[in-house]
């Protein structure tokens, strides 16, 4: 693992831990990279890429990402209501299961580009509400999904007959457009996997389109989920290769959009804290450092070793042992990384955690055990 030496010599000058650095123009860099592969001569049209707010919407995320992103897709009216005054021109997309009434006037006052429909009676309430909006339906299409690390069956989204009473209902109602499917199937998928997601959503969502709901150019919206492998950093989604093999399955008459989250904003934050204790306990040696799981649940929830820098004030030595790094909470499940090898650490060392900036602080337990929170920092430069 590799600290890039802009944030390497940042996070040397910071004197209060723990804290969350994130790494703004590493992650400009990374999303015009995105965005030049799906845009690519090669990737033909290239689909509309989305980013999934609920990945890490911190407003300055968002305005790093605004240039190369085709819009935001939001899954409540919080994060609508956050990225609408982040992002006031922003298109949005607005789905995730549960939607209230309020949420879905909100929706319609807040102008979003398309609402993502979950269910048959989430479309009345919508429909009662008399009001133009533009629809994409949840598919929640039978599709195997094996090597995935999320598989999104159960609550999401809607199955064949649902879709067929929801197209029924929507012919009746013509302040209701329909555009198209969405369907978000599962996560932590490479390449080759994804395409073949796509490949099946479509097989489904467009002929479906065409014959039921009589749409001759469909938008469909085949999801985020590209593969984040947390045990090889440095080995990343294949953007080139997707994009190449959404072009050549793609018909020119589809209007494709992906929304990833997690594969576009994990690389570039780092949880950055100091160690408070190193003991050995019946042979095991933990490094008890400030903070903990309640600001980085990210290992825990995907158990896994979060990826980690030692930063030591004297020379870095080779790892010479094998410990477990543990937080400040009072339960076995605080651990980092678990019996990894590490250079011998003391007291006062450092130690800066990679890959999170997806799905870490926004997702953690801030006030179990009311530690201090960490502080943010958002280098720019
Ligand atoms: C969470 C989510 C995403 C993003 O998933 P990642 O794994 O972060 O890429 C996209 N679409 C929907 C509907 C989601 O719920």
């Amino acid at each position: 693992m590799k600290i890039p030496p802009h944030v390497l010599s940042y996070v040397r000058r910071l004197e209060r831990f723990p804290a969350y650095v994130y790494d703004l123009p590493g992650l400009r860099s990374h999303a015009e990279a995105l965005h030049s592969a799906l845009k690519s001569p090669s990737a033909g049209r290239g689909p509309e890429f989305y980013y999934a707010a609920k990945a890490n919407p911190d407003a300055p995320l968002l305005r790093a990402l605004d240039p190369f992103v085709d819009g935001i897709e939001v899954s409540s009216g919080g994060e609508l209501v956050h990225v609408r005054q982040v992002l006031p021109h922003a298109r949005l997309a607005f789905g995730g299961p549960g939607k209230t009434d309020e949420e879905l006037r909100l929706a319609l006052d807040l102008d979003v580009h398309r609402l993502h429909v979950e269910s048959p009676h989430e479309l009345h309430r919508l429909a009662s509400l008399k009001r133009p909006a533009e629809i994409l339906l949840r598919a929640n299409l039978p599709v195997a999904t094996s090597g995935a690390a999320l598989s999104m069956s159960g609550p999401f989204g809607m199955d064949e007959d649902a879709l067929d009473t929801c197209a029924k209902l929507i012919a009746d109602r013509p302040w209701l457009h329909l555009r198209g499917i969405h369907a978000h199937l599962a996560s932590g998928l490479d390449a080759p996997a994804m395409l073949d997601l796509a490949s099946h959503i479509q097989g489904w969502a467009v002929p479906w389109l065409r014959d039921v709901c009589g749409i001759t150019h469909p938008e469909v919206n085949v999801g985020g989920g590209m593969a984040v492998d947390y045990t090889t950093p440095g080995q990343l989604f294949d953007w080139d290769s997707y994009a190449e093999g959404l072009a050549s399955l793609t018909a020119p008459n589809v209007r494709l959009r992906i929304e990833p989250g997690r594969a576009v904003t994990a690389y570039h934050g780092w949880y950055v804290t100091d160690v408070l204790d190193v003991k050995t306990t019946r042979g095991e040696t933990y490094v008890v450092l400030r903070g903990g799981t309640h600001h980085m649940r990210t290992p825990v929830t995907k158990g896994h070793n979060q990826p980690f820098v030692p930063l030591l004030s004297r020379a870095t030595p080779e790892p010479t042992q094998r410990a477990t790094l543990v937080g400040q909470l009072c339960t076995p499940k605080d651990v980092f990384a678990r019996d990894v090898p590490v250079p011998p650490l003391q007291p006062g060392d450092v130690v800066a955690f990679a890959m999170a900036g997806a799905y870490a602080w926004n997702i953690s337990h801030h006030d179990f055990l009311m530690h201090p929170k960490p502080e943010f920092h958002y280098l720019d430069q």
